[in-house]
């Protein structure tokens, strides 16, 4: 047959099908009107690339069919709609015309209507398989389904199906090619088993995905009717709960951490408005927010700029900056030359009296290197709750210092300050060193864990810092992991200095005067440290300074003044009388008193050691709040003295009739350290045997059993004592001699240093 051919793209016609599609391009219009002025029959063929704009031979597939135009209807722009009704496969043999349309040659095959077995079992089978994909697929219209079941014909069968179910134009094509109805039916078959297949794993998947918006729905909604009902009752708590969610996403917390917070939401969310316990578990949660998760400051380790700003804020104490800015270079080597910038090192620890800088010190560092400060004291810490927290299912829990420390700092990297960390105890509650040990350890404190937080959070960039006002009674594991800087007490004139160039002009600020509007003169300065202040730092200093500074101020108003000059008189007036006069060393030399030498932890002092001996039965007393050491020192100088009482001129039994009283008085400032030694032998000495003892001399050291005089520390705040006390002659330890390089020359000039061996060597100087 030759007939005009129209190509078809992405659609295909089967016999016996009856469908619409509207046709613009030219040639296939001509072709069109070409079939209506014959018998109106077309060939129509599907291309084999629907993009292909002007088709040849090569581009149309194999089979068609011819179909019979039953309707043309034009459409506005040049589209025609038709209406055709597919009649019998053909075989395209030719394409024998392309210009104005195309013509084509074809050839129908003759009809194929065997009834064989095979095909009649074929035909089951595909009904079967149509029944069963319809099921599966709910694709399938009811009335394809009825018209399917209509069908008896097997070569229509196929037809029907491939046309009204399969959707792949490559299925619907390898079906109208294929001319044998055996073979066609097959082919259907096998599409329709695995058509079903991928049906049920559609569905399956699709009734997966439903299930799982079905629940987001419903958790979306059930959550906007509690809000609802929430905001009905006046509850703000809902909204709260949407706040902290908010708050939650922007912060970058570590994965456990966001994870229990997000629990402890859902939990908050689901609980009953006016439970007490919504208001721990926000509590908790907002504790979690407010830690300065990702925050950092960028470190200065600018060396020069350190120094000025350490300088700037300090007088003196030479040593101790030095250290600390070979502390700061350290830091900044390792920063430069290291890739994880975790600054692992040890933790610096000051150690001084109380009021010499130490704290003022650790702020300068942290001004210098630009981080945040933070404070906290150790001092009469007894409990590990207070460092880590107690738990959460304690009433009224909170986060430990460390944490609450973190949060007010506002930074991952801030300097954290530990004050008086030797003045820490424990007891039962639990040993708050080993916390500290946790904390302090640059090998597990990325991940502290609080005991009310249970979660871990990094303090590996802390600069950890802390202070101590005695080594010996830091815990040892703690001593360990720290290196030690000693601030040494102030002499008097370092104080003068101190107070003229920084008290003074930060008091008078302080207390909103005009700078220099009070001037104190320097003989004025010398009777406040002297007579008004008794100490190794400069607090009580300080507070005497602005003690003077609000008397001048009231002085300035009252008599309209703008500046007022501070003599020693005015000093009196402002102050009262003296508090401390330094009484002269008695004179005299007297039998039984000795003066000592010790170190407290308020720096140096003076002690007169005292004995005396009476008639009795060998009895040892002792007074004056000693410590054991110190006890143990006053027997060993007993048995030396025994041991030695030929020497002396002593009966051999005389402890056995005596009662011997040692006491060292001044103050209530609890005594102990290994350094009164050859005080007490000496002043034993002078009571037994009624030597008189010189009054300007002062001693320290330990002795041993056989007398041998041993070293002891503190020497330059002994020595400043001393000074302060008016002491000609020092009886040192033969092997402090080297810690004299510490003491300011002025001072050292003052004395006659002798140094000793033996106990000997001591009393030959002191006895007369
Ligand atoms: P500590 O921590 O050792 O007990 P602080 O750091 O609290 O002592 O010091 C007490 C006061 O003395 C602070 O106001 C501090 O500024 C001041 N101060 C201490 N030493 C000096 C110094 N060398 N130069 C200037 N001011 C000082």
């Amino acid at each position: 047959m030759r007939l005009p051919l129209i190509p078809l793209r992405g659609l295909m016609v089967f016999p016996h099908m009856v469908l619409h599609f509207d046709v613009g391009r030219q040639k296939s219009v001509a072709a069109l009107e070409q079939a209506m002025m014959e018998d109106q029959r077309v060939f129509l063929v599907a291309q084999r690339d629907g993009e292909t704009e002007d088709p040849g031979m090569e581009d149309l597939c194999r089979v068609g069919t011819v179909a019979l135009i039953k309707q043309v209807l034009n459409l506005p722009g040049d589209t025609i709609r038709v209406l055709v009704e597919g009649q019998a496969r053909a075989v395209l043999r030719a394409v024998t015309q392309e210009e104005p349309y195309w013509l084509s040659q074809v050839e129908v095959p003759p009809q194929d209507a065997r009834e064989t077995p095979e095909i009649e079992a074929l035909v089951r089978t595909t009904q079967e398989l149509f029944d069963e994909y319809a099921r599966a697929s709910l694709r399938v219209s009811g009335e394809t389904q009825h018209s399917v079941s209509e069908v008896d014909r097997p070569d229509q069968l196929a037809d029907i199906i491939a046309a009204n179910v399969l959707t792949r134009v490559e299925d619907r094509q390898a079906i109208l090619e294929e001319i044998d109805v055996e073979a066609r039916l097959e082919a259907l078959c096998e599409i329709l088993i695995r058509e079903t297949q991928l049906a049920d794993i559609e569905k399956q998947v699709q009734s997966r995905l439903k299930k799982q918006i079905d629940k987001n729905q419903k958790d979306y909604y059930l959550r906007e009717q509690i809000k609802a009902i929430q905001e009905e009752l006046g509850d703000k708590d809902a909204t709260d709960v949407e706040d902290l969610r908010r708050r939650l996403s922007e912060t970058p917390l570590n994965d456990e951490a966001r994870e229990k917070a997000e629990k402890e939401l859902d939990r908050l969310s689901r609980m009953a408005p006016g439970t007490p316990e919504i208001g721990v578990s926000r509590t908790w949660v907002e504790w979690i927010l407010d830690l300065p998760w990702g925050k950092y400051t960028p470190d200065n380790l600018d060396l020069r700029r350190a120094r000025r700003i350490l300088d700037e804020d300090h007088y003196g104490l030479e040593k101790v900056k030095e250290r600390v800015i070979e502390y700061l270079a350290v830091r900044r080597m390792k920063e430069m030359n290291t890739q994880d910038g975790a600054l692992k090192g040890p933790i610096l620890c000051f150690v001084g009296p109380p009021g010499v800088g130490k704290t003022s010190i650790v702020r300068g560092i942290a001004k210098a290197v630009g981080r945040t400060f933070v404070q906290m004291s150790l001092g009469g810490v007894r409990d590990e709750a207070e460092i880590r927290g107690h738990r959460r299912t304690y009433v009224g829990a909170i986060p430990g210092r460390i944490i609450a420390g973190m949060k007010q700092a506002g930074t991952m990297n801030p300097v954290f300050l530990f004050d008086e960390i030797d003045k820490m105890s424990h007891d039962f509650r639990g040993d708050p060193a080993s916390a500290m040990l946790e904390v302090l350890d640059g090998e597990q404190n990325d991940a502290f864990r609080d005991h009310y937080m249970e979660l871990p959070f990094d303090l590996s960039k802390v600069m950890f810092i802390t202070t101590a006002n005695a080594m010996d009674t830091i815990p040892g594991p703690l001593l360990d992991r720290m290196e030690i800087i000693e601030v040494p007490s102030y002499t008097e004139e370092e104080k003068l200095q101190i107070a003229k160039r920084h008290l003074l002009p930060k008091e008078v600020k302080e207390h909103g005067l005009i700078a220099k509007s009070v001037k104190l003169s320097d003989a004025a300065m010398r009777k406040v440290i002297e007579n008004y202040t008794r100490e190794a730092g400069v607090r009580t200093l300080d507070r005497t300074i602005a003690r003077i500074v609000r008397k001048a101020a009231v002085e300035m108003l009252d008599e309209d003044k703008q500046t007022v000059t501070v003599t020693p008189q005015v000093v009196e007036k402002y102050l009262g009388a003296p508090r401390f006069i330094r009484e002269a060393p008695e004179k005299e030399p007297r039998v039984g008193v000795v003066n000592g030498l010790a170190y407290t932890t308020v720096g140096g002092e003076t002690l007169a050691v005292e004995c005396a001996t009476m008639q009795g039965s060998g009895q040892v007393q002792l007074t004056g709040q000693l410590g054991d050491v110190m006890k143990e020192s006053a027997r060993a100088a007993l048995s030396w003295v025994r041991a030695h009482s030929d020497e002396f001129g002593l009966d051999k039994d005389f402890h056995k009739e005596l009662d011997i009283h040692i006491h060292v008085p001044e103050g209530a400032v609890p005594k102990d350290g290994p350094s009164a030694g050859v005080t007490m032998t000496t002043a034993l000495v002078s009571a037994l045997t009624g030597r008189k003892v010189r009054q300007d001399v002062a001693m320290t050291g330990e002795i041993t059993l056989r007398g041998r005089v041993l070293p002891i520390g503190g020497v330059k705040e002994k020595l400043l004592a001393a000074y302060r006390a008016g002491i000609k002659t020092i009886i040192l330890p033969l092997e402090n001699k080297k810690d004299l390089e510490d003491v300011p020359a002025h001072v050292l000039s003052q004395f006659r240093i002798v140094t000793a061996e033996n106990i000997e060597d001591v009393l030959k100087v002191a006895l007369i």
